[in-house]
């Protein structure tokens, strides 16, 4: 008896000396297939990919882009504005249906590549345009984070605007007050109801729990979605924050993080 009881406490302490602890997990060889994740994520893109990823930090000239065509001037505040080809078909038909319903769409800024994003951020970041909330930013904050997160409450990045992409427009007014009487809401209320018929969302919600991060609310800014999603799709997978250089206070957009928050901070809807 005395032996059968040796024998089965020897037998329990062999078994929970063999059992491995958390420490001792082996860790799977990662397969061959698998390493290439390790990589410059350069090699991963296709052609396409890239030459989407130039587009959506606005390196390329609309008025040399096949893809591009100008709004005439009785559909915007001024000559000289482009817009993407398909955003502006759409675009046209639904000005035509509000236009028949009494709304007067009208286009006041369309697509602005890196060089035009960079005059205005940097004419901000020197101080030689005052912010709208009259801060000078230039004397106002020394460190460029700080100075970086003042400006983007107005304006974005070189390289993180969706104005880059030639799908998305602002339309009638740049106060969210002008879209909540009068004629504004009559606008508003119908783009509301019936952009979306058209292709088109509205990026910059109201800032809350849905949409934590990212510029402030703009009721003037519309995305034609078909397109912009899949650009947004592409910032997500190969955008980093170290591309966003070439222009004053760059080195600001690492440690704000930029591209996850503003680039991807956007309405849900928008997405799919
Ligand atoms: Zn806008």
């Amino acid at each position: 008896m005395h032996r059968l009881l040796y024998f089965v406490i020897v037998s329990i302490l062999f078994i929970v000396a063999c059992k491995p602890g958390p420490e001792e997990k082996t860790i799977p060889a990662m397969p061959l297939s698998e390493t290439t994740n390790l990589l410059p994520v350069l090699t991963k893109m296709t052609s396409q990919d890239s030459q989407m990823l130039n587009m959506i930090m606005g390196k390329f000239y609309p008025e040399k882009n096949a893809d591009f065509v100008t709004i005439p001037e009785t559909l915007a505040d001024r000559a000289g504005l482009y817009m993407h080809k398909d955003a502006y078909q759409a675009y046209v038909s639904m000005q035509q249906k509000a236009k028949a319903d009494g709304i007067n769409l009208v286009i006041r800024s369309a697509t602005r590549n890196f060089d035009y994003q960079k005059g205005i951020w940097e004419r901000k970041w020197t101080g030689e345009t005052i912010l709208s909330s009259g801060i000078n930013a230039e004397k106002a904050y020394q460190k460029s984070q700080d100075r970086a997160i003042e400006i983007l409450k107005y304006s974005s990045m070189p390289g993180t605007s969706r104005h880059h992409w030639g799908t998305d427009i602002d339309l009638n007014n740049f106060n969210n007050s002008w879209f909540e009487k009068g004629e504004g809401l009559r606008i508003f209320v119908w783009l509301e109801n019936n952009a979306h018929l058209y292709g088109f969302c509205r990026p910059y919600t109201a800032k809350g729990s849905m949409r934590p991060d990212g510029y402030n609310e703009e009721k003037w800014h519309w995305s034609y979605m078909p397109l912009s999603q899949k650009l947004t799709d592409t910032a997500e997978r190969y955008l980093e924050n170290a591309m966003i250089t070439g222009f004053l206070g760059s080195e600001a957009a690492v440690d704000i993080d930029v591209v996850r928050k503003y680039v991807l901070g956007i309405n849900k809807g928008c997405r799919h």
